[in-house]
């Protein structure tokens, strides 16, 4: 459906259809079946203009806000979850560089994203530090002029792919406040004492790169500290309140997906005689989902005009998040059930889009930490 798009934006939605259909469809299957990342997708997507829109004009990037960014995530997931992060999570973790980081590291850091030339990590997780973030352990050690970091990162995007990843560390042991131990600290991926392991047999986005990676002293000049000393844990709520807007556009946008796949199968499959879409009980949850979707979409967009406009409302995006994430879930369970057996086996899209959704309602702050958000606005 039309969300009031402006005509630069329709053309933005059309571009990313258009790219996704001829460039991510024909090789889903074959990159979720063997889990293998597309560097050929995002060098075709970063020449298409459709990387990094929200990147300033100086930077290399499109200057646009995070409402264009929804619209290519949204596109670009309708047709396959795994590729879509390909493409947009080449980027991840580089918007505390934008948000936070001096003109010298934007110069250095974000226009290589932009061409496709590197890719970026956001390292926060931790083996025993997830919705629990700011119990993280990653040390960064102060040595002449350097940081030296120890520590172990779990489930890392692009972990054994990327140029370079913003490290969530502690750097202050002392203060009695939890959430000033932390800093973001830029770290190259090529530097001595990093190890990152690739994490496979995933349930969905096999597209995806997902690694743990351990740090053994390994040296960082200062100068990579992004943002304040002691900042770090703040800067990460102020990040997740701009890309949670993605994951619930990535919901929005498969969910969409799942629908426009059943309402081609329901017209095409015959049971007693006729279409499964003549039957009024097919059509009821056929109109549930669309009006589930048209629900999530308003709140995504919505929380993403908010973020443009500064206006951001990090309890609205949590519920777009939380949202998105539940009804793709829904959505994908009613759209299998309707293409019976078939549904079942993967030479139909439908299953790799019911097991993608799963991921929406645990990365970047499972479900329930949204709902912590929600309900700390509520009070
Ligand atoms: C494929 C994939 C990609 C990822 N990419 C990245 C990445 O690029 N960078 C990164 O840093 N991280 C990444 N993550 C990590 C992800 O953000 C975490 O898995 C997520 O934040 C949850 O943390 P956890 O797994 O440690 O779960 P836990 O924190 O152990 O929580 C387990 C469950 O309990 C719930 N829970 C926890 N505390 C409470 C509470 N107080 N009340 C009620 N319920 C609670 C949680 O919501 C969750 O459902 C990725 C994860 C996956 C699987």
């Amino acid at each position: 459906m039309d969300f009031d798009l402006t005509e630069e934006q329709r053309m933005i939605r059309d571009t990313a259809y258009k790219f996704a259909v001829n460039e991510m469809a024909p090789v889903a299957q074959e990159c979720d079946r063997e889990e293998k990342y597309s560097r050929a997708v995002l060098e075709k997507a970063c020449e298409a203009g459709l990387v990094g829109p929200v990147i300033p004009e100086q930077y290399g990037g499109a200057g646009l806000g995070w409402v264009e960014q929804a619209i290519i995530t949204e596109q670009f997931a309708r047709i396959d979850l795994g590729l879509c992060l390909c493409v947009t999570a080449s980027v991840f973790g580089s918007e505390h560089i934008l948000f936070f980081g001096t003109d010298e590291q934007k110069k250095k850091y974000l226009p290589p994203l932009v061409s496709g030339e590197a890719i970026s990590a956001g390292a926060f997780t931790e083996p025993d530090a997830g919705t629990d973030v700011a119990s993280t352990r990653t040390r960064a050690v102060k040595d002449g002029t350097d940081y030296v970091i120890n520590g172990n990162k779990m489930f890392i995007t692009n972990g054994t792919i990327c140029d370079y990843m913003c490290v969530l560390c502690v750097t202050d042991t002392e203060t009695e406040i939890r959430h000033k131990r932390h800093s973001i600290i830029v770290v190259e991926a090529d530097r001595p004492g990093i190890t990152a392991n690739k994490i496979k047999g995933k349930m969905g986005i096999r597209a995806s790169d997902t690694a743990e990676i351990a740090f053994e002293d390994v040296r960082v000049p200062q100068e990579n500290l992004i943002g304040k000393e002691g900042r770090g844990f703040y800067q990460l709520m102020e990040f997740f309140d701009a890309t949670r807007t993605m994951v619930a556009a990535q919901g929005v946008g498969l969910a969409q997906g799942a629908l426009d796949k059943t309402l081609k199968y329901v017209q095409e499959r015959k049971t007693f005689g006729r279409p499964l879409a003549s039957n009024q009980g097919i059509q009821f949850q056929l109109a549930e989902m669309a009006t589930k979707i048209e629900l999530a979409r308003t709140l995504t967009y919505k929380a993403a005009w908010l973020v443009d406009q500064g206006r951001t409302n990090p309890a609205l995006n949590a519920m777009a998040k939380y949202f998105a994430g539940e009804m793709a879930v829904w959505v994908c369970d009613k759209a299998l059930q309707m293409h019976g057996g078939y549904g079942y086996i993967d030479e139909y899209d439908v299953q790799r889009f019911y097991r993608d959704a799963k991921i929406l309602e645990i990365y970047e702050g499972a479900k329930e930490a949204e709902k912590m958000t929600i309900a700390r606005r509520l009070f």
